[in-house]
C-alpha cells in the first residue's frame, strides 16, 4: 500500500477522501486543528512547519501522496490564510517527502467558485507570495462590504499558482503530477449553513445544470482526487479538474 498524508481530514471532503484510500488498503496520514493524527493550524507560519516537521517524524521523510484539502470559507482574512498560503505551504513543504516516495503525486482542492469574479488585489498579492500584503487587501475588502470575495479570490490565486507550479523542474520534471479537483456544492460542514439558507440555495442550485444528481455528497468527490494522486495517473499534470453537475461549463461558455 501507499503513504498518504491528506489535511482537512477531521471533515468533509478530506474525510471521505482519507476513508475511502483507507478502504482500498493504504496508509492515511491525517492533519488537521483537531481530530487527526497531526495537529496543526494551516493559518499560521508556525502550523505549517509543525506540519512539516510531524510528517517527516510519521513518515521517516517519504510520502507516496499528498491531498491538500484543508479549507474555510468565512469573511476573513483567515479564509485566504488557510485556502492559499496553508496549501502552497503544505505543498512545497511536503515536496522533498513526495520526491522520496514512489509513485509521488499531489491534489488540491479547489473550487467551481475559482472562476467567479475575485478581488484582483487579493489574488495578486497572494500569488507574489505577500502574506501581509495579502491579508491587508483582504481586509480591505470586508471594510468595502466584499468579505464575500475573498474565498473565490483564494481558490482563484491557488488555480494559478498551481498552473505555474505544476510545470516547474520542482514538479513536472521530477515526475510529480500537481493537480486540483474543483468541486460546486458538496454537502459538509461547510456549506451547512448556505444549504440552510432557501434563498440562497435557489441562487447557487440554478447555476448547476445536472440538477438531478442533487448536491454532491464527500464520498461522491472523493474517488476524484484519489485517482488523481494514484499511481495510475501518470500524465495528468497542471490541471484543475472541476466535479460541479456542469456549473464551470455554463460559466465558461464559448471561452476557451
Ligand atoms: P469542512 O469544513 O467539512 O472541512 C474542512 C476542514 O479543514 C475542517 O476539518 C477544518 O478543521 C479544516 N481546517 C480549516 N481551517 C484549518 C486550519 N487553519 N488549519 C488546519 N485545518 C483547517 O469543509 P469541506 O467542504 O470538506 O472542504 C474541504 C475543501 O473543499 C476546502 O478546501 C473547501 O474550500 C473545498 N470546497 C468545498 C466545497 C463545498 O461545497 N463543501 C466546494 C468547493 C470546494
Amino acid at each position: 500500500g501507499r503513504t498518504y498524508l491528506i489535511t482537512g481530514a477531521a471533515s468533509g471532503i478530506g474525510k471521505a477522501t482519507a476513508s475511502h484510500l483507507r478502504q482500498q488498503g493504504h496508509t492515511v496520514i491525517g492533519a488537521d486543528l483537531q481530530g487527526a493524527d497531526i495537529s496543526a493550524d494551516l493559518a499560521t507560519p508556525e502550523g505549517r512547519a509543525e506540519l512539516v516537521d510531524h510528517a517527516h517524524e510519521l513518515t521517516a521523510g517519504r510520502l507516496d501522496a499528498v491531498v491538500a484539502c484543508a479549507g474555510l470559507a468565512q469573511f476573513t482574512p483567515a479564509t485566504v490564510q488557510v485556502n492559499y498560503f496553508g496549501v502552497v505551504a503544505t505543498l512545497e513543504g511536503l515536496r522533498p517527502l513526495l520526491a522520496a516516495g514512489t509513485d509521488p503525486r499531489a491534489v488540491l482542492i479547489s473550487s467551481v467558485t475559482s472562476v467567479h469574479p475575485h478581488d484582483t488585489a487579493i489574488v495578486d498579492a497572494a500569488l507574489s507570495g505577500d502574506e501581509e500584503a495579502t491579508v491587508a487587501a483582504a481586509q480591505a475588502a470586508i471594510d468595502r462590504g466584499e468579505g464575500y470575495a475573498i474565498y473565490p479570490s483564494s481558490k482563484a490565486a491557488l488555480a494559478r499558482w498551481l498552473r505555474r507550479t505544476a510545470v516547474t523542474d520542482d514538479w513536472a520534471a521530477a515526475g510529480i503530477p500537481l493537480n486540483g479537483v474543483a468541486p460546486g456544492t458538496v454537502v459538509t460542514p461547510m456549506t451547512e449553513g448556505m444549504l440552510a439558507d432557501a434563498g440562497i440555495r435557489k441562487v447557487v442550485d440554478a447555476s448547476v445544470p445536472m440538477r438531478l444528481h442533487g448536491h454532491a455528497r464527500p464520498e461522491q468527490i472523493a474517488p476524484l482526487p484519489a485517482w488523481l494522486a494514484s499511481p495510475e495517473n501518470s500524465h495528468v499534470t497542471g490541471q484543475v479538474v472541476f466535479i460541479d453537475g456542469g456549473a464551470e461549463a455554463v460559466l465558461r461558455g464559448d471561452s476557451t
